[in-house]
């Protein structure tokens, strides 16, 4: 089976407090930031971009911290955007769905359910709208008139070594993806699990769908996993500590999931 090369690329930050990753809160408060992520798999002969960040306008309107272009930057691993031909869209919130537009020839993949849920009758509510940026959705609908979107429904083999799985919980259609590399089956959570913390003590982020999704979906995550070492959350700074960066100049911008976690 084909291993792929794994990194995390962190494009993003923003000042957050330790309750706000539950809901319900938590009687320990104290800082604690959260991190934006994109994550790239390099194989043989394919190589897929998993999600694609927020882009520069929605950082000054939703007030988040844009620490570089996450597209940019995947040239430091030798990725163009314009020669990837294969994107994976986890689920359609704004900050993993912003710069779809960068990747011209790529196909992009997505769950059935994410894009009814983002065309669908919940948008009219506030609550689950707010993260979904409307003219990413519109677009989107334009491109599949083109021919652009491939929809999964569940779980799907995209290439050897390389997984998708319907997860829900967050999103009506948000999907992790495993990938397979020299230590095995690395499980990219995504939103499906924000921190360690959701899924290794399965309490429920606040932003949530459909909650007894969102807990199956630890359980799932674990069972994809070979450990909890091996499952990669969507949203958590200790990813940038845990794995080593590729380089000295990379610090703190890009990390390889492929190998064990140093700590
Ligand atoms: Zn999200």
């Amino acid at each position: 089976m084909t291993q792929y090369e794994v990194f995390a690329i962190r494009y993003g930050t923003r000042a957050g407090r330790y309750k706000d990753r539950f809901l319900g809160g938590d009687a320990h408060d104290g800082p604690s930031s959260v991190d934006y992520f994109v994550w790239v798999a390099v194989g043989n002969d394919k190589t897929f971009v998993i999600d694609t960040g927020f882009t520069a306008e929605d950082a000054v309107a939703r007030k988040r911290t844009m620490l570089r272009c996450p597209i940019d930057t995947m040239k430091e691993l030798g990725i163009k955007a314009e020669n990837v031909t294969d994107v994976v869209l986890t689920h359609l919130h704004y900050d993993h769905a912003g710069n779809f537009a960068r990747f011209p020839n790529a196909t992009l993949h997505l769950q059935d359910k994410e894009m009814e849920f983002a065309t669908g009758r919940f948008m009219q509510s506030s609550i689950p709208a707010a993260a979904y940026d409307v003219d990413d959705i519109a677009e989107l609908v334009r491109l599949n008139f083109s021919g652009r979107l491939r929809f999964h429904d569940g779980a799907a083999e995209i290439a050897p070594g390389f997984t998708v799985h319907r997860m829900g919980g967050h999103t009506a259609g948000v999907q992790c993806v495993r990938v397979y590399t020299r230590r095995g089956w690395v499980v990219l959570a995504s939103d499906s699990s924000h921190f360690y913390d959701n899924f290794i003590n399965y309490r429920p982020y606040p932003t949530v769908f459909d909650l007894a999704e969102m807990l199956n979906g630890y359980s799932t995550l674990r069972q994809l996993a070979a450990t909890i070492d091996h499952i990669i959350p969507g949203h958590d700074p200790l990813v940038m500590n845990k794995y080593p960066p590729v380089s000295r100049a990379m610090e703190g911008v890009i990390v390889r999931l492929d190998v064990q976690p140093t700590s």
